[in-house]
């Protein structure tokens, strides 16, 4: 007979993981076949009879967001807890306890543990009866898998239901919603603590709980939810980035943003409008073709047009040759568009706060914990994390995650990583409200500008981040005033609007233009940051690959690229020709 008894990570209910399809072609063959053949071989069943869905869902899957059978029952995990025991110290020096499967008796177990590169390698060690003792199922999880496992049991629950049929049931009893997320006590202990609430901090917490059943979770934030860029964007979406590597990230962000009103029961408003990014040189020109050719190799509906489709497109650019920076063509990307960013961070909150993790807002990290490292303070590579310091105490917590983008570095130079990154004002301005005019996003990074319409109407601007790095988030006239000239060469129509607020945020810009994901030298200290102007589009992809990372231990293949160590290694992902004025 054979059965599993491990607790790999479960989920509520099934998202849609495209590594999962059949058809998604995402998944590395290699890997799952290798897994695969030494399973079939280790569970005696020569020939690999297995299908590739049921490969992945027993081994384990690339990308690591959720790769193991649904949780078996607790009934079932007490069974086998009489039935099979190993000794507990002897488990623990193995590298990573992933899956455990008892193969035709008690005294032989499978193990699928991960190899370096975080393959699952499962190894078979026989067991004597001496080694056979009693078992805690969750004790035979590695650390990052067994955190949060026990207080996960029976307490994951889907957010609360938004339905016409609820609003007209309250209606009618006059009752009012509840609040949209709880104000927690504060506790001195927890699994994980989330540095940052913004969409990248939430996302991460809720994909956690949701995806991995790790909910004995904190996201502390400095201010209120949503108070960094994640409320302050101009909320543009899009996956026709330049490199492989990005491309494959952001379209998976895409996916997820697709998806996101049925899995948080909110309404993101998600206007897949099309984004078109505007070339006025013949080298912008070739970066574009570049761009749609790297696009359509990955399946992205991507292409450069011409001027005259452009004004087809959107009838109130200026495509005629005799305007200062006449219009060559442009990028046109149809999925691109704009979603609700308030909307998110609201859902992703509500999500996480429904499955139990804490939300601590008006909470400050002063210092981050860390023991044993080889800096000041015993901080810094080679060290451990231990917590973090805040204005309301103290937290225990074997494992850190910095998501504060704008603050990034500050906040790893407490752990004592430093960090490439430098923090530049990013501004934005907002119209009257008009008639709907504007159809598509446009972009023009030669002119610096971006603009797109709400559904109210106003038009949104942005350009590019001031060029001086500081951490002031006032807004300038220089700003408005170059934006005003810019915008009136893309279309000198809307010359009699009037400008109604302008803003400002912070955005951590890295030497690529790519962000900096996973692990830290310091152990249990993981950083999801250098987003710069181009991150609320991947806040629901990090929040997902993070999780996973968290969760395993181990680097997701999407988010590989993205490591620290590609700065000393020398292997950057230039993504600045796509992202420097994009978003
Ligand atoms: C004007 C503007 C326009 C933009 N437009 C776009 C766009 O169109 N598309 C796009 O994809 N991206 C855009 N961006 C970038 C995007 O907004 C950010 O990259 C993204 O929101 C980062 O999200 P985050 O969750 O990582 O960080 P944030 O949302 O910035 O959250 C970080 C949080 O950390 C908290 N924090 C900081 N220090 C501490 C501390 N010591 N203790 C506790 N908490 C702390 C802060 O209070 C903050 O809430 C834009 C940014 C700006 C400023």
């Amino acid at each position: 007979m054979e059965f599993d008894i491990g607790l790999g990570p479960r989920r509520a209910k099934p998202a849609k993981e495209p590594w999962n399809e059949l058809e998604g072609g995402r998944v590395d063959e290699t890997q799952t076949e290798t897994a695969a053949r030494t399973n079939a071989k280790l569970l005696g069943r020569p020939g690999n009879p297995l299908r590739r869905d049921q490969k992945l869902s027993s081994v384990g899957q690339k990308g690591g967001a959720v790769g193991r059978q649904p949780h078996p029952s607790r009934g079932a995990l007490e069974e086998r807890e009489t039935e099979v025991g190993f000794e507990l110290p002897d488990l623990l020096t193995e590298r990573r306890l992933g899956n455990v499967k008892a193969v035709g008796g008690p005294s032989e177990v499978q193990f699928l543990g991960h190899g370096d590169e975080g393959i699952e390698a499962p190894q078979v060690r026989q067991l004597t009866h001496a080694q056979i003792i009693s078992i805690s199922p969750n004790s035979l999880l590695h650390p990052h898998e067994r955190i949060g496992q026990t207080e996960a049991m029976g307490k994951n629950k889907p957010p609360a239901k938004y339905s016409a049929v609820g609003l007209l049931w309250r209606g009618l009893r006059k009752q009012s919603w509840p609040r949209v997320w709880r104000e927690p006590e504060f506790k001195s202990t927890y699994d994980v603590v989330i540095i940052g609430g913004g969409v990248h901090g939430l996302a991460t917490a809720y994909y956690l709980a949701s995806n991995h059943g790790i909910t004995n979770v904190a996201v502390v934030d400095k201010q209120y939810l949503g108070s960094g860029g994640s409320g302050r964007n101009t909320a543009i979406v899009r996956s026709n980035y330049l490199t492989p590597e990005g491309v494959a990230f952001y379209d998976r962000s895409l996916d997820l943003y697709n998806s996101m009103s049925n899995d948080l029961n909110l309404n993101v408003m998600f206007s897949e409008r099309g984004h078109l990014t505007l070339a006025h040189t013949d080298s912008a020109l070739r970066t574009m073709n570049w761009r749609a050719e790297v696009n359509k190799l990955q399946g992205i509906n991507s292409s450069v047009i011409t001027p005259a489709e452009i004004k087809k497109l959107t009838p109130s650019l200026d495509v005629s040759a005799d305007t200062r920076y006449p219009i060559l063509g442009a990028l046109y990307h149809p999925p691109g568009g704009t979603i609700r960013h308030d909307a998110v961070v609201w859902g992703y909150a509500r999500g996480a706060d429904a499955y139990g993790v804490d939300l601590h807002q008006k909470t400050e990290v002063l210092d981050i914990l860390v023991e044993g490292g080889s800096g000041p303070e015993g901080k810094g590579p080679g060290g451990k994390v231990t917590g973090v310091r805040t204005s309301k105490g103290d937290i225990h917590a074997p494992i850190v995650v910095n998501c504060t983008a704008g603050w990034a570095s500050q906040l790893s130079n407490m752990a004592g990583v430093t960090l490439p990154i430098t923090t530049h004002p990013l501004q934005a301005a907002v119209t009257e409200p008009v008639k709907t005019f504007l159809p598509t996003v446009v972009v023009s990074g030669s002119l610096h500008v971006y603009v797109s319409q709400t559904d109210r109407g106003e038009l949104v601007f942005g350009a590019s981040v001031d060029p001086v790095a500081t951490y002031n988030m006032g807004g300038t006239l220089e700003f408005t005033e170059e934006l005003a000239g810019h915008v009136l060469e893309l279309m000198p129509g809307i010359s009699k609007m009037r400008l109604l607020r302008q803003w400002a945020g912070l955005c951590d810009m890295t030497p690529d233009y790519s962000p900096v994901m996973g692990p830290t030298p310091v152990d249990g200290f993981y950083v999801d940051v250098g987003w710069g102007t181009y991150g609320f589009k991947a806040g629901p992809v990090s929040g997902e690959q993070m999780a996973a990372c968290v969760a395993n231990g181990t680097t997701p293949e999407l988010i590989k690229p993205f490591e620290l160590s590609r700065f000393t290694e020398g292997t950057l992902v230039g993504e600045k020709g796509a992202a420097a004025v994009g978003h």
